[in-house]
């Protein structure tokens, strides 16, 4: 970055060094920021592309590919936007037994999924650890490995597959062509180009989602390793995906 640049800078903003969960993928220097809000947020993009500069956003850095950063190259042009301090809002709408919640990209899973606890509401299917961010789990695809029983009926508003099944709609930044600048932009479910931001590999900026959830139910998990695979990937049919219901 040339000074010149940097004192137009539009918030505060710090070096740090980055490493992945597995300390596989690293990068030293790398500037990063912490928006306070989606002004904030939306300066910062806005900054990069005009100083040409590729903007990263960043959770708990638990992925194992180098999606983030480039492994030992020059990132001497890449902004990380860290959403994990400011951008943690969970607001749930419970309808009946199941609900709607609202959240930040930068909330951990374990944030979301014990708040929805405390109203019996709960998804079937999520990755294993809670300390991943909800963005970081959505960008990847990020799944659990539950599937239902032979037969069993699907919950309203449940899900089997990936997280991102249960998307109502989410905020993205894109480009706004007719200001010239990028916006955030509200996509429903129902819109044909909600799906590319669905599993994005981190190549989309979402600041926060609505997802439905079912009623929350206690699993058991058990292991075994007697189940052939035609057995196992007989059952993910679209039949794991409940419909998609907006907000009435
Ligand atoms: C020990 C361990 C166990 C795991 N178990 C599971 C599992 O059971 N099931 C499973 O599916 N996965 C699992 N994972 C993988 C994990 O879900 C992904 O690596 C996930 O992407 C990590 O989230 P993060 O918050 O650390 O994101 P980061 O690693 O910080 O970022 C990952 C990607 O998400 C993007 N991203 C982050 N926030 C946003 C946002 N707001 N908008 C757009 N893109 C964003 C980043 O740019 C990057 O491309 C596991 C990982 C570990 C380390």
């Amino acid at each position: 970055m040339t000074s010149s640049s940097l004192n137009t800078f539009p918030v505060g903003y710090e070096y740090v060094n980055f490493v992945n969960w597995s300390k596989e993928i690293s990068g030293n220097h790398i500037l990063t920021c912490y928006p306070q809000n989606t002004d904030e947020l939306l300066a910062v993009i806005n900054w990069a592309h005009e100083n040409k500069y590729c903007v990263r956003p960043v959770g708990i850095k638990h992925n194992w590919s180098p999606l983030v950063i480039a492994n030992g190259e020059d990132n001497s042009n890449v902004v990380l936007i860290d959403l994990t301090r400011k951008f943690k809002n969970i607001s749930i709408n419970k309808v009946g037994e199941h609900g709607y919640v609202t959240a930040q990209t930068g909330v951990t899973m374990q944030a979301l999924l014990t708040e929805l606890e405390k109203k019996k509401l709960g998804f079937y299917a999520t990755p294993a650890p809670g300390d991943l961010t909800l963005g970081g789990v959505l960008a990847i695809g990020g799944h659990g490995t539950c599937i239902p029983a032979k037969d069993e009926p699907l919950a309203e508003f449940a899900s089997f597959g990936s997280v991102s099944n249960s998307v109502v709609s989410l905020k993205a930044v894109v480009w706004d062509q007719a200001r010239s600048k990028y916006e955030l932009k509200e996509f429903t479910r129902d819109n044909a180009e909600s799906s590319a931001f669905l599993v994005h590999v981190g190549r989309a900026f979402i600041s926060e989602v609505t997802l439905q959830v079912p009623r929350n139910r206690r699993l058991r998990c058990q292991s075994y390793v007697n189940v052939v695979n035609a057995t196992i990937f007989d059952r993910f049919s679209p039949f794991l995906m409940s419909a998609i219901h907006q907000p009435g």
